[in-house]
């Protein structure tokens, strides 16, 4: 008699119904639910604030503007003596300059001449622009267009004494240094940078600048992850390829998790024969393995070894760089204390069709443009697959499909998360 023979249903990428997956936002709360922004603070001169996270609110010690001042080159009058039509004659009792004050009192039927920036004299309130005057030897004579507090700056309108000027958290960016400036301050608490140790896995990898031999490829993950980072507050600790030794993988994370705080690994958590990664740091420390609902970038190990975050992104090159800006980079801004975690995502038309199934969120890559008729639109870069970094390279954003979404026709709405930010 014949065995019967049963062929197993095993589940690939391609399937969009595997049970089990877990979605975007269920990844994401578990990430978050094992962070403890780190409480590191150190000061640094403004100068070198750019990119790092404030540690606390910073308060405004004085009016920005300490004075109330003149927006314009032209004449400081008492509004009282613009006349209600025709023109009137005011005569000049002086002169004031941006850091020279006109110090005397001006009179009923008396101007100053004054400079942008120069504090407006106390008995004024309004500037009238020279463009907008004639000149009669030592007076000038206006019209009756103009209005009390015209192009007047007002002490304290851009940040009043005692006003937060920038809110703990903040990502600094060059106006914050400026702003930081305006108030005199010359140093600022920030949280001491990230120390991420990271490393590619795979037998087949060879260095940029070697000869490869059949079946072997350049360890390209290494260095998008490098430029990724670099566009973090991090410290980075590039620990090179290591093989697909569990011994190896084993002494490589206990080095790791010895110096850094999140540990980022590519390749090796799949579930080919050659995947060890999810396996040995079980074995030294704790790591989740999941199979998310979303393409590219379906296996994703996350856990902790000794104080360090660890993150086993997929090996394939596309699917690196979703599962960072998806997972890892909020989770960095997040241990850094930073409010805003994700880049901001709107809609715009798409401007052709793009297939997909329902079952797992997508994340393909699109070319920002400005149609014909100057209307943003996003098209595809060319093939989709996860090994194709140059429809990366191509791209400017992400067009991410909720998972429940179907095909995409010509001019419907997509949503699309720009890389200026991300990048
Ligand atoms: P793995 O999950 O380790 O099987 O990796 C999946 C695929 O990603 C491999 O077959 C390689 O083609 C590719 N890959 C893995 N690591 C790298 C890397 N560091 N650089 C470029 N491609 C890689
Ligand atoms: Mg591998």
């Amino acid at each position: 008699m014949n065995k019967k023979t049963s062929i197993r249903h095993t589940l690939s990428c391609a399937d969009n119904t595997e049970p089990g997956l877990l979605s975007v936002e269920q990844a994401e709360q578990r990430i978050f639910d094992l962070i403890r922004p780190l409480h590191c603070p150190e000061r640094v001169d403004i100068r070198h604030a750019l990119g790092r996270t404030l540690t606390a609110d910073v308060h405004s010690t004085i009016n920005v503007p300490s004075h109330t001042n003149s927006a314009m080159d032209g004449y400081a009058i008492h509004a009282a003596d613009i006349p209600a039509d025709g023109t009137t004659q005011l005569t000049l009792a002086g002169t004031a300059l941006a850091g020279k004050p006109f110090t005397g009192s001006v009179k009923p039927g008396q101007c100053v001449r004054i400079m942008t920036g120069a504090k407006l004299p106390d008995d004024c309130d309004a500037v009238v622009m020279q463009e907008q005057v004639e000149v009669e030897g030592d007076s000038i004579r206006i019209d009756a267009r103009h209005r009390a507090g015209e192009n007047v700056r007002q002490a304290g309108e851009d940040l009043a004494l005692g006003q937060t000027a920038i809110p703990a958290g903040k990502c600094l960016q060059a106006s914050d240094l400026g702003l930081l400036a305006s108030i005199g301050m010359g140093e600022v608490s920030v949280t001491r940078s990230l120390r991420v140790a990271f490393f590619s896995t795979g037998d087949e990898l060879r260095p940029v600048g070697s000869r490869l031999a059949a079946g072997e490829l350049y360890d390209s993950n290494r260095y998008t992850l490098h430029g990724m980072l670099q566009c973090q507050d991090v410290e980075l600790i590039d620990m090179g390829v290591i093989a697909d030794k569990p011994d190896d993988l084993a002494a490589a994370l206990r080095s790791a998790a010895q110096v850094a705080d999140v540990i980022i690994t590519t390749g090796g958590v799949s579930v080919g024969d050659a995947d060890y990664v999810k396996d040995v740091v079980a074995e030294l420390g704790k790591v989740d393995f999941w199979k998310l609902a979303i393409k590219p970038g379906r296996p994703l190990a996350f856990g902790a070894l000794g104080n360090a975050l660890f993150f086993g992104l997929p090996g394939n090159p596309v699917a690196v760089m979703v599962t960072f800006y998806q997972f890892v980079q909020p989770a960095l801004r997040n241990l850094l204390g930073q409010k805003e975690l994700r880049p901001f995502r709107f809609q715009v038309a798409s401007a052709a069709a793009i297939r997909k199934r329902p079952g797992r969120t997508e994340y393909q890559r699109g070319r920002l443009d400005s149609a014909a008729d100057g209307r943003l639109q996003v098209s595809l870069t060319g093939a989709q697959g996860s090994g194709i970094l140059s429809s990366m390279s191509a791209a400017n954003c992400f067009i991410v499909l909720a998972a429940e979404q179907g095909s995409v026709k010509p001019g419907d709405p997509v949503t699309v998360e720009p890389f200026h930010g991300l990048l």
